[in-house]
């Protein structure tokens, strides 16, 4: 249960192109006379009526960008995008250096993605097949103009030019300054800035790390067969037949027998040397690829720019955390071992697929968490007028359902929410996309549609986002349901929603979450300490029926709950994260992955290796998170420091809420992450308050153990 699992942000790809995917849309500012209440449009099914692909406006696309009524409109706004982009690139040439470059430069991202955003969406998401084939039509077209954009040498000098004039730079505001700079980063992996001979092995480089990222991924996921005679008869049900095989698709880590589960991990799990060599040449081009363009290892130039920095502060970071960790872990394992004893005294040692079974077992023995019983305070509508109330106490900012044109939404149970606040107006659009559908992905997820920009004419485009659910579909005539851990991935994700909404960038190229992964996550888990604080779940849940409030000890339970074994769950990530390190640090590794691996497991997780296993063969985040996997630990640190200093005295503290919009959402990736965590905090955190933050939410409330003792 790796903590990435849950949520996905539309990530840049670690050695991606450099004009990377951006938003699109026509960008009309009609304010609707039609918005709703935002609760209603979620409950109530008269309220759906009105709201469902109506006739009032005109016929229109999808996000209402006019081609996009029928799927070959795909080829229509690519084709005007590309055209643009042309001009663009001369402009970009022939202008002399100065802030317009970059302006130009925004542009030039914003024209092609005004497209291929919206088509990287709509590809996943869409339930009309010709529409998602259009759609990664037009994102292969257009992802080969990048990377030729990305080797053009006289687009690049002209970046290049300003840079190099300190006179200009220096006259440039932190955000602008900021913006070049990144966009030359981008660049500057092809290899751009090298001779010749460099310059084409860069660009071979960048290929075959493509190439090796695709084929690796596939790799992560694909089943492992065996001879079904190899295990015992009564639990090979457990698998798929095939033949005189059984297919092993995954780790089967909540099987109560604890046969099934260790023949899972060891099969599932076993090592496959065409996979281990796609690692380990993934790993060693990485690390020659960054050595070319100028940096001491992988690592050094994934960490270019983030929170950590470098790889000196993230080692301390996950050193001194496993180090506060291992005690706690400690107590988790053994308390694993004795459950494990009580239920199979006959194997009692402590394994790595013991430990999610385990863990589960306690947290039930423990706190009787039944999801049923707090579904019924947790109507879909609830949770969104819960929101509704926390953002405007404290942002101003109230959501409201609008009424969408024919042809806008691409599902009849999508909803568009209008931000707006309470003096400045309309900041964004999120379109909801929360119900579960055939061929639509089980993944949370929050997509960038359109980012925000200053407009040449001094207008602001207008930020529109997707939020993506999977939740089930009611049954007839009652609201939609949400179980605790649906209604914080949703409190998570409206938190991706708000950075977006409220970034307030003057480049697209940094909107809202497009910031540095270590901090991207720090909105979206703040909103989880307001979804698990019981006056802020005071202020919404009420059962749908009774209208009863959700008592005060079910929210402590629930707390508490999530606390048993959370040391140990903590340590497992440290581990992964430490492992990421490891291999996209100094190459030649010292040793086989394999190797390290085992090393690694053993000092900081604890828990014994298991011979011809390989985990990292299975470890897809290597491919998307390459040397960054620490960073949902370091944002949850942060998130953690936040809310403890800023609103755990008072969650609706309006100055708070501001000081939190003006130096940490305003910005998107517009300003360097740690001067944001200064800015916010009032100090400059060090390591040891990182993990001092992460380790004292293990410990257990006071007033909730007397309750339950
Ligand atoms: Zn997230």
């Amino acid at each position: 249960s790796a903590m990435l699992g849950g949520c996905r942000l539309a990530l840049p790809a670690a050695l991606g192109p450099a004009l990377r995917g951006r938003a699109a849309g026509s960008g009309r500012r009609a304010v609707s006379t039609s918005w709703c209440p935002v609760g209603s449009a979620f409950d109530a099914k008269k309220q759906q009526q009105q709201l469902r692909g109506s006739t009032a406006g005109r016929e229109t696309g999808l996000f209402g960008v006019p081609e996009l009524s029928c799927p070959e409109g795909f080829q229509e706004a690519q084709d005007k995008a590309l055209q643009e982009s042309e001009r663009l690139v001369q402009k970009a040439c022939s202008t002399p250096p100065g802030p317009e470059t970059v302006m130009i430069f925004d542009q030039l991202s914003d024209s092609l993605c005004r497209v291929a955003d919206l088509a990287d969406f709509v590809k996943v998401a869409h339930p009309d097949f010709a529409f998602r084939e259009a759609a990664e039509e037009a994102c292969r077209n257009i992802g080969t103009v990048v990377e030729k954009l990305n080797t053009d040498v006289e687009l690049c000098q002209s970046l290049r030019r300003l840079l190099a004039d300190e006179v200009v730079m220096s006259s440039l505001d932190p955000e602008t300054r900021r913006v070049a700079e990144l966009f030359m980063f981008d660049f500057e992996i092809s290899g751009i800035h090298l001779d010749e001979e460099k310059r084409k092995k860069a660009v071979d480089l960048n290929v075959r790390i493509l190439d090796l990222c695709n084929e690796f991924l596939i790799g992560t996921h694909l089943p492992n067969k065996i001879d079904k005679h190899v295990l015992p008869e009564h639990i090979r049900y457990n698998f798929t037949a095939e033949g005189n095989y059984l297919q092993v698709a995954g780790l089967h880590a909540d099987c109560p027998d604890d046969l099934v589960r260790e023949a899972a991990y060891k099969i599932f799990l076993h090592s496959n040397t065409q996979q281990l060599k796609r690692l380990e040449e993934l790993l060693a081009s990485r690390n020659s690829l960054a050595q070319l363009v100028g940096y001491d290892t992988f690592a050094h130039r994934a960490l270019q720019g983030t929170m950590a920095k470098n790889p000196e502060t993230v080692r301390q970071f996950l050193e001194k955390l496993s180090d506060r960790l291992s005690k706690r872990t400690q107590k988790d394992f053994e308390m694993m071992t004795r459950m494990k004893m009580k239920l199979n005294p006959q194997n009692s040692t402590l394994m790595p697929w013991d430990h999610p079974y385990y863990s589960g077992v306690l947290r039930v023995e423990r706190y009787n968490i039944d999801p049923g019983l707090y579904c019924p305070f947790f109507s879909l509508g609830a949770c969104m007028e819960g929101l509704n109330s926390l953002f405007s106490r404290l942002l101003g900012i109230s959501l409201y359902a609008e009424q969408t044109k024919s042809g806008e939404i691409w599902s009849e149970d999508v909803r568009k929410l209008a931000v707006v606040h309470e003096t400045e107006g309309l900041l964004g659009y999120i379109y909801c996309d929360f119900f579960q559908r055939p061929d639509k992905p089980h993944q949370d997820c929050h997509f960038t549609v359109r980012g925000g920009r200053l407009r040449e004419n001094g207008e602001y485009q207008l930020p529109v986002v997707v939020l993506m659910l999977s939740l089930p579909h009611s049954a007839s005539g009652a609201p939609t349901l949400l179980s605790p851990g649906m209604m914080e991935n949703l409190f998570h994700e409206m938190g991706h929603a708000m950075h977006s909404m409220l970034g307030r960038t003057r480049y697209q190229h940094v909107t809202g979450t497009r910031c540095p992964t270590d901090f991207a996550e720090v909105p979206s888990i703040l909103m989880e300490y307001f979804a698990n604080d019981y006056r802020v779940v005071n202020q919404f849940a009420r059962h749908y029926k009774t209208g009863q409030p959700l008592p005060k000890n079910m929210v402590s339970r629930l707390c508490e709950s999530k606390k048993v074994c959370a040391a140990a769950d903590m340590q497992l990530q440290v581990f992964y994260a430490v492992l990421d390190q490891i291999y996209h640090g100094k190459h030649p590794l010292k040793k086989s992955t394999t190797e390290i691996l085992k090393e690694t497991q053993e000092k900081v997780y604890g828990l014994p290796y298991v011979p011809n296993t390989a985990w990292q063969l299975r470890f897809s985040h290597l491919v998307g998170y390459g040397a960054k996997y620490y960073s949902y630990l370091m944002s949850r640190a942060v998130a953690s420091m936040v809310w403890k200093q800023c609103f755990a005295q008072n969650p609706f503290d309006r100055a708070m809420g501001e000081r939190y919009r003006r130096e940490m959402l305003a910005h998107g990736g517009g300003k360097e992450p740690i001067l944001m965590v200064q800015g916010m905090l009032q100090k400059s955190p060090s390591v040891e308050d990182f993990v001092d933050a992460l380790v004292s939410d293990l410990d257990h409330d006071f007033e909730t153990f007397i309750m339950d003792s």
